[in-house]
């Protein structure tokens, strides 16, 4: 039943399931399965070293996954395991389309350095998705408009704070037009009083209904916006269920203790 094409998952903008993977003997994600529809809004919390990074990287195949599904758009990422035993994607064009599908941010930006802004988000569109030069600037600036930065289109990173280097990053996965954004602690890396220009991009995304999975130590934003809250501990889903349970009544002793260090 749980393989049938049909079921929820498949579904599903995003899909998860049951997923491990380990670093030689570190088994750092062990069955975690979650399934975001369209316009969920997913935040994931825990300590650091629980695994929310190497959850978000395995979805969009950064780090390939031991075992497990996952699922973009309904697609099923096909795996096979190679000659020395190890699983691989079984067709590297699904993995460079899903990666298409998927946008990902990162806590430290990673802009092309030696770009302007608007290279930076010209230029999956135009080389991955052969957009043409035209097309993909105004696009580009209708995205950087967005994120409120467009009057710095010409900039190099360098040239710009932070928070507007992050917010050219929102607008750089913004252009890939994707069916669900991942952000990995998006404001961790800037100084406070630049969180929240970023965290009120996030917010009008979510607005909007886009389809999102956040890591965040951004707890009040987390309880704020989200549709659902995941404590991930040690590799496993310790607490999931809507903010309103989650940070008022959580179930599990472990969340209990994590939430008390916020509120
Ligand atoms: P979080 O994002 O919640 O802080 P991570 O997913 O970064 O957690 O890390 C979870 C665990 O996996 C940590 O123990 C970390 O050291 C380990 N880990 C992450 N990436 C790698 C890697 N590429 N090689 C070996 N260990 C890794
Ligand atoms: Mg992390």
């Amino acid at each position: 039943m749980e393989n049938e094409p049909s079921s929820e998952i498949a579904r599903a903008a995003l899909g998860v399931r049951n997923l491990h993977k380990s670093f030689g003997s570190l088994h750092v994600l062990k069955g975690v399965s979650l399934t975001a529809r369209e316009g969920d809004v997913i935040s994931m919390i825990g300590s650091s070293g629980s695994g929310k990074s190497t959850l978000l990287r395995c979805i969009n195949l950064l780090e390939i996954p031991t075992s497990g599904d996952i699922f973009v758009g309904g697609e099923q990422i096909r795996m096979q395991v190679n000659r020395h035993g190890v699983p691989v994607p079984a067709d590297r064009r699904q993995v460079d389309r899903i990666r298409t599908r998927l946008g990902m941010v990162f806590q430290h930006f990673n802009l092309w350095t030696h770009m302007s802004v608007l290279d930076n988000v010209m230029e999956a569109p135009v080389h991955v998705l052969r957009v043409p030069r035209k097309e993909a600037r105004e696009r580009g600036m209708a995205y950087l408009e967005k994120v409120g930065i467009a009057d710095r289109s010409h900039y190099y990173p360098a040239q710009l704070s932070g928070g507007q280097q992050q917010r050219a990053a929102i607008a750089r996965a913004l252009a890939m037009e994707p069916r669900a954004l991942l952000f990995d602690e998006p404001t961790s890396a800037l100084d406070p009083e630049l969180v929240g220009e970023v965290l009120s991009v996030l917010q009008e995304l979510a607005r909007e209904g886009r389809t999102m999975i956040l890591a965040t130590h951004e707890m009040s934003f987390a309880r704020d916006v989200s549709s659902q809250v995941i404590f991930l501990d040690a590799g496993v889903i310790e607490e999931q269920g809507p903010p309103g349970e989650v940070f008022t009544c959580p179930r599990s002793e472990r969340c209990k203790q994590f939430l008390s260090r916020f509120f």
